[in-house]
C-alpha cells in the first residue's frame, strides 16, 4: 500500500489533532516500532480488518480479553439480550451475583470478590485493601511487572534496597511512591534482603505470576515458593495480579499452574481483568472472607464504582467464562499456541537467528535471544531493530503482533491450524530478511 492510498495515515493525523498521540492508550501509537497504527474497522473470529479493508490475523485480541476470538455468536447474543434489558442501573443485579459465584467456584483461593471496571482499578483497590487489612504501609513490586497506572504502582527500581523507587511518570509525587519497593523478578536474594529490612511494615507483595508486560517471563517455582513462605512468615499478603494470566493460561489461572508444582500454593488476594469481561470493561479482586470483609460497606477500606458490575459487561463475561469452562478448552488452546511457537522457532532457527519462545495456555512470548530471559534486564537485551523489522514484515503480510518487543502475545480459540500455519509461513519469509 502506498502512502497515498493508506487510509490509516489521514485518520492518524485527524486523531493526533484531538487525542494526545492519536490514541487512548500509549502502546497503540506504534511508538516502539514506528509507522502508522492500523485503525480497526471490525473484527470477527481470529481476524480484524483495518480502515483500508486489509485483513489481519490478530495475535493481540484486545490485549487478552478475546480468548474466544472476536464476536463469538453466543457471547454476542448474551450481550444483545443484556443491552435490551438496560445499560446500567447503579443497583445490584442477579448477574453480578452469578458472576461472583462463578469466579469463586473457579478460584478456590477466593471466598468473596468485588467487581470493578478496569485492571488499574482492581490492582489499586487490592493494594489499598492489603494496607487496610494489615495496617502496614509498604509494598513490594517487581521490575518489569505492570499493575495498571495508579500512582503508587508506577514505579521503577530505586538505586538500592535502602532507597525506594522512583516514579516512572511525571505527575506522580515522590510521596506517592515512597512506600513502593521495586525488586528484580526471580531474584530470591533481593527478596530475602527486602524482607529482612522491612518485613514488619510490608503490607503486600504484588506480582504478575507469569509476567506478560515484559513479553513473557515466568516466575520460577523456587522464587514463587520463597515469596509465599516469606509472606506467610511475616504476615504480608501475596497479591497475584492475574489481569493478564487469569483464565487465559489455565481455567484455574496461573495460581493453579504453580499449585501443581507447589502443593497447597495459593495467593492471598487475586486480581482479575481482561478475560472475565470478554472484551467489555470488567475487572475484579477477591480473597478469603476475612480480608474481603474489610471492604466498605462492611469494613473501613473504601472502594466504589458507578459502573461496577455493569449489566452488559457481566453478561459478556459470564458467557465467556461459561464457554471457556468446557473440559479441554485450555489444553486445546495451549496446543494451538504451541503450534505457533514451535513453528516460529523452527523457521527462525532455519534462518540462523537466535530465537526462543515460551507459552502457557493462550499466552505467549518470543525473543530474538538464545535463551529465555528471567528478568526485565534480560528481556531488554533483545535486538530492538531486528524485532521492529520482523514486526513490520509480519504486519505488511497481514499478521498483527504486539507493536513492542516487551509485550506478550495472545492466541484465541478461533485461531485455526490454517491461520497459524499461514503466520508461520509469513514469518519464514520475514526471518530470511533479518
Ligand atoms: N495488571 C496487568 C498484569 C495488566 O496486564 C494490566 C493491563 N495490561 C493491568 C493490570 C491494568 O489493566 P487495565 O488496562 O484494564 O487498567
Amino acid at each position: 500500500m502506498t502512502p497515498n492510498t493508506d487510509l490509516n495515515i489521514p485518520l492518524f493525523e485527524r486523531a493526533k489533532a484531538v487525542i494526545p498521540g492519536g490514541v487512548n492508550s500509549p502502546v497503540r501509537a506504534f511508538n516502539a516500532v514506528g509507522g502508522t497504527p492500523r485503525f480497526v474497522q471490525r473484527a470477527e473470529g481470529a481476524y480484524f480488518w483495518d480502515t483500508n479493508g486489509q485483513r489481519f490475523t490478530d495475535y493481540i485480541g484486545s490485549w487478552g480479553p478475546m480468548i474466544l476470538g472476536h464476536g463469538h455468536p453466543e457471547v454476542l447474543a448474551a450481550v444483545q439480550q443484556a443491552a435490551l434489558d438496560g445499560f446500567s442501573f447503579g443497583a445490584p443485579t442477579e448477574r453480578e451475583v452469578t458472576l461472583a459465584e462463578k469466579l469463586i467456584e473457579l478460584l478456590p483461593s477466593m471466598e468473596m470478590v468485588r467487581l470493578v471496571s478496569s485492571g488499574t482499578e482492581a490492582t489499586m483497590s487490592a493494594m489499598r485493601l492489603a494496607r487496610g487489612f494489615t495496617g502496614r504501609r509498604k509494598i513490594i513490586k517487581f521490575n518489569g511487572c505492570y499493575h495498571g497506572h495508579s500512582d503508587a504502582l508506577l514505579v521503577k527500581a530505586g538505586s538500592g534496597l535502602a532507597t525506594f523507587g522512583n516514579a516512572t511518570s511525571a505527575g506522580v509525587t515522590p510521596e506517592a511512591v515512597q512506600d513502593t519497593l521495586v525488586l528484580e523478578y526471580n531474584d530470591i536474594d533481593q527478596l530475602e534482603e527486602a524482607f529482612a529490612l522491612y518485613a514488619d511494615d510490608l503490607a503486600c507483595v504484588m506480582i504478575e505470576p507469569i509476567a506478560g508486560n515484559m513479553n513473557f517471563v515466568r516466575a520460577s517455582v523456587a522464587f514463587t515458593r520463597r515469596i509465599r513462605e516469606l509472606c506467610t512468615q511475616h504476615g504480608a499478603l501475596l497479591v497475584y495480579d492475574e489481569v493478564m494470566t487469569g483464565f487465559r493460561v489455565a481455567l484455574g489461572c496461573a495460581q493453579a499452574v504453580y499449585a501443581k508444582q507447589i502443593p497447597g500454593f495459593a495467593p492471598d488476594i487475586t486480581v482479575l481483568g481482561k478475560v472475565i469481561g470478554g472484551g467489555m470493561p470488567m475487572a475484579a479482586f477477591g480473597a478469603r472472607r476475612e480480608i474481603m470483609e474489610k471492604l466498605s460497606p462492611l469494613g473501613p477500606v473504601y472502594q466504589a464504582g458507578t459502573l461496577s458490575g455493569n449489566p452488559i459487561a457481566t453478561a459478556c463475561g459470564l458467557k465467556t467464562l461459561e464457554l471457556i469452562s468446557h473440559a479441554g478448552f485450555h489444553e486445546q488452546l495451549h496446543r494451538q499456541t504451541g503450534r505457533l511457537m514451535n513453528g516460529l522457532s523452527e523457521a527462525a532457527h532455519e534462518a540462523g537467528l537466535p530465537f526462543c519462545a515460551d507459552h502457557e495456555g493462550g499466552l505467549f512470548g518470543f525473543f530474538f535471544l538464545p535463551e529465555l530471559p528471567t528478568t526485565y534486564a534480560e528481556v531488554m537485551r533483545t535486538d530492538g531493530q531486528r524485532f521492529n523489522k520482523f514486526y513490520h514484515g509480519m504486519l505488511e503480510r497481514g499478521h498483527y503482533f504486539a507493536p513492542a518487543l516487551y509485550e506478550a502475545g495472545f492466541v484465541s480459540a478461533a485461531h485455526t491450524d490454517a491461520d497459524i500455519d499461514r503466520t508461520v509461513e509469513a514469518a519464514r519469509e520475514v526471518f530470511k530478511t533479518l
